[in-house]
């Protein structure tokens, strides 16, 4: 019989450098008395994501949405962007406050990231732009999006918030749209507390995204557009700078995981990993299991409540799918009709631990214990 685990086991542990390192460079920033507005952590941060993430420019920013708000804004978007329902509600929400229409287009079931056809179908003469979101780091088709864009004349935004360090045959997963986000939340691979960026190849959206970042403020005279405050500050800048150092180990240990995962969970009819395929990079944030009830027997609500007991805590991301909010369900394209991949791909997805420090035999034993579950379906038919 397997025991619970004595400390309860979660999705995911953030990146913690070593807090004397972390000692060292708050005494500079102490040593500077400056505090935030693109101080020298910032810049230095700046450069290094630049290079890490091969981009061409890049804009640091006090957390993901507000960064996505101000890639829309930069844009100067207007009426209907195109989007998908499976997400964190951060994508559909930086549509809404910039007071433009969300509009729903269904995924695709291999890698769960938004169809082009659903896409071209949804194209009005309102629509302004795509904003994609490439979903446990699975990169979206960029090329029938960008096939579209072109012919249609819409701007593309890619939500990156899960694909740090994701690569598309070589090429880095920032170098697609007309601009892509990344978000660096402690829950995120990298993080910086709370944190985003945009990446972009335009010289000419680094102008406008730096005043949006700043309140719009030209110079001492003159505010000239109606910008937001996306600034960082200097001690989070400080905290990335460390965590940054310590991604190339982290990705080793979870690429480790992951194989674990997958040796004890080979041959377990009705449970799949969702995997890359061949020539992308995966950006190891996730690991997302397909649970297919009619094959495995138990369903993924089952699965995740039963995996309670044992105090292991999983999550149902992206459940419920956005289209499924107050906000937004009243939409024409939020019925279920338009989205019916979407509506079952839900009910299937399981987000399960994983983080570098978690130990080789746990995962064993979350596998084990996920296996024994399938024990409850031949226990309800003995009782039917
Ligand atoms: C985390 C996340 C964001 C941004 O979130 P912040 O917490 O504001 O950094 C945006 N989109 C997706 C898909 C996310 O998972």
């Amino acid at each position: 019989m397997l025991k619970p685990f004595p400390k309860p086991i979660y999705v995911t542990r953030p990146l913690l450098p070593n807090l004397h390192e972390f000692h060292k460079l708050l005494s500079e920033v102490w040593e500077s008395q400056w505090l935030t507005n693109n101080g020298p952590k910032h810049q230095q941060l700046e450069n290094e994501l630049r290079e890490y993430l091969k981009v061409k420019y890049l804009s640091i920013f006090n957390n993901g949405m507000t960064a996505l708000i101000a890639a829309v804004q930069a844009l100067e978007l207007t009426g209907e962007v195109i989007t998908t329902p499976f997400t964190f509600a951060a994508t559909p929400h930086a549509i809404y406050w910039n007071r433009l229409k969300p509009v729903f287009a269904d995924i695709k079931s291999d890698n769960l990231t938004i169809d082009p056809l659903s896409i071209e179908k949804h194209i009005t003469k309102k629509t302004s732009a795509i904003l994609a979101v490439h979903v446990f780091g699975q990169p979206c088709d960029v090329v029938a999006i960008d096939k579209i864009a072109k012919k249609h004349k819409l701007k593309v935004i890619y939500d990156a918030a899960h694909a740090f360090g994701t690569e598309i045959k070589g090429v880095p997963i920032g170098k697609f749209g007309d601009i892509t986000m990344f978000s660096f939340h402690a829950t995120k691979l990298f993080n910086t507390a709370e944190g985003g960026a945009l990446v972009f190849n335009n010289s000419k959206l680094k102008k406008s995204i730096e005043l949006i970042k700043n309140f719009g403020i030209k110079n001492e005279r003159e505010v000239i557009v109606s910008g937001i405050n996306g600034k960082m500050n200097e001690l989070q800048a400080s905290l990335g700078l460390l965590n940054l150092r310590e991604i190339k180990s982290e990705r080793i240990k979870r690429q480790n995981i992951r194989n674990t995962y997958a040796r004890e969970l080979k041959g377990e009819a009705g449970i799949s990993l969702l995997e890359s395929p061949s020539g992308i990079v995966d950006s190891l944030q996730y690991l997302v299991l397909r649970i297919d009830e009619k094959v495995f027997g138990i369903s993924r609500d089952v699965i995740y409540r039963e995996l309670k007991k044992y105090n292991v805590f999983t999550r149902k991301y992206f459940y419920p799918l956005c289209s499924d909010y107050n906000c937004y369900k009243t939409f024409p394209s939020s019925s279920k009709n338009n989205l019916p991949v979407a509506n079952k791909v839900v009910k299937e997805v399981l987000s399960m631990p994983f983080y570098g420090a978690l130990k080789e035999t746990d995962v064993i034993k979350i596998c084990d214990i996920l296996k024994s579950v399938k024990e409850l379906r031949i226990n309800s038919k003995r009782n039917n």
